[in-house]
């Protein structure tokens, strides 16, 4: 007996809520046209993800049944580039106005020059009408906003030739009358590249006020500027996904690895978080210790998350680096005060001799000899690598001092260290400074 599913087609992928925007506004009618496509092309609604730039066009997506992301002006763009890498089977549609594209524009051209496969519709009414009508990127030359009452001097963005001269796969433009609109839309999504529709439209609210514009004033205006209208551009080199897997495929000889779980063998007892901060200079491998010791957490079943902080120099001053670790996930790594404070280096100590004199009794200090007297009222634990066979180089330093500090404290396995350790770069140099470690929490 065989079994007959029916699936009933989408109607529609509008929720119930009205639109909010002013009688008139051509964002309703791109929105309809929007609708009309995802309802030509039947795609998945959870499978499909609206991202939204800010602005009254940025409201849209919430009036749909699709997934959504909405984030800050002129970088919805990049939110979609990400989450198109990420999920490259997903449909990813952005919603973006004018301003946001004045704002973000150079995101536009990177979207363009690597063809990722999201399908961009620019609401253009040539103003930013959400905050009072100010002029844009795209205001014609002569026009009246708020920001330009003399009338705007400046050229209008032709936003379809930047994107179409780095390399966009698909552009078109047009208005939001067109009546081949929903086609358009439906087909730039289908084209899987990079696809961008610039669709000009009227603000009721301000630059139809301002400038007495009308429908008619669109086709004009179009016309003066020498800006042509259709499909101005199509690209068929492969989606920037696509070309990613396939150079990683070239390269490797098989699809590249994603990232890879670290699998726990060891068990922490660990029944709070615990902060342990590390002070030292630039060059002293502070983060690459501390990165060691969040990965030995993880593999003793805790959660890890690392915060550095280091001058925009990078190869001078201090390099701070903090590890939290925790029996749960970790939602906030703020600003608490460590359970654990190592201090390397005048470097480093400069940064954190305020907070190392606001700890608590139940706290540690860990310091190398020159910071014996540290003003603190927590334990002082002084670690003396000079008592230790042979010299400490440099950039050894900051991992035995850690591994003293895991091997003193207990908060991980000292076999969860070595296991991190003797999988990365540098494997057996970095097991004899474990070692040297364990040599020094024992003196
Ligand atoms: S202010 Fe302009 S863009 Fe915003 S909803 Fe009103 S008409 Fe539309």
């Amino acid at each position: 007996m065989s079994i007959l599913t029916t699936i009933t087609p989408l109607g529609s992928y509008r929720n119930d809520s009205p639109y909010p925007f002013c009688p008139g506004c051509g964002h309703k009618s791109i929105l309809d046209n929007l609708n009309a496509a995802l309802v030509e092309l039947q795609v998945d609604p959870a499978q499909t993800v609206i991202v939204s730039d800010i602005g009254c066009s940025g409201l849209s997506d919430q009036y749909f049944i699709t997934s959504a992301f909405h984030g800050l002006h002129g970088r919805s763009v990049t939110y979609a580039t990400g989450i198109k890498l990420a999920q490259p089977e997903l449909t990813v549609i952005v919603v973006m106005g004018d301003g946001g594209t004045g704002i973000g524009g150079t995101h536009l051209l990177n979207a363009a020059r690597r063809n990722i496969g999201i399908t961009v519709l620019v609401f253009n009414n040539f103003n930013y009408g959400m905050t009072g009508g100010q002029h844009s990127a795209t205001t014609p030359t002569g026009a009246v906003t708020s920001t330009t009452p003399g009338g705007n001097p400046e050229r209008p963005l032709d936003i379809c030739a930047s994107v179409g001269v780095n390399g966009a796969g698909y552009v078109w433009r047009g208005t939001n009358f067109d009546t081949d609109l929903t086609e358009r839309i439906s087909e730039a999504i289908l084209s899987e590249s990079f696809a961008l529709l610039d669709i000009w439209e009227l603000c009721t609210a301000y630059f139809v006020k301002s400038n007495q514009f009308t429908r008619r004033a669109i086709d004009s205006t179009l016309e003066e500027l020498g800006f042509e209208t259709g499909v101005l551009y199509r690209d068929g080199r492969p989606e920037f996904t696509v070309a990613i897997r396939e150079a990683g495929l070239s390269s490797l000889g098989r699809p590249p690895d994603g990232p890879q779980p670290i699998p726990s063998e060891w068990t922490a007892q660990l029944d709070h978080p615990f902060l342990i901060e590390m002070a030292g200079s630039a060059g002293g491998r502070v983060r690459s210790a501390v990165r060691i010791g969040a990965i030995a957490a993880i593999k003793s079943g805790l959660y890890a998350s690392q915060r550095d902080d280091y001058p925009v120099t990078v190869k001078t001053g201090h390099s701070l680096s903090r590890l939290l670790l925790a029996n749960r996930p970790i939602d906030y790594a703020g600003s608490e005060q460590p359970n654990v404070l190592v201090v390397l280096t005048d470097d480093g100590y400069r940064k954190v001799a305020k907070r190392a004199a606001r700890m608590t009794g139940d706290a540690v200090v860990y310091v190398l000899p020159e910071f014996s007297t540290i003003d603190t009222p927590a334990r002082v634990v002084v670690l003396d690598p000079a008592t230790l066979p042979g010299r400490i180089g440099k950039g050894d330093l900051a991992l035995v001092v850690l591994a003293a500090v895991v091997e003193h404290s207990g908060v991980i396995p000292i076999e969860a260290l070595r296991s991190a350790v003797a999988a990365g770069p540098f494997g057996e140099s970095n097991l004899a400074a474990v070692a040297h470690g364990v040599a020094l929490a024992a003196k």
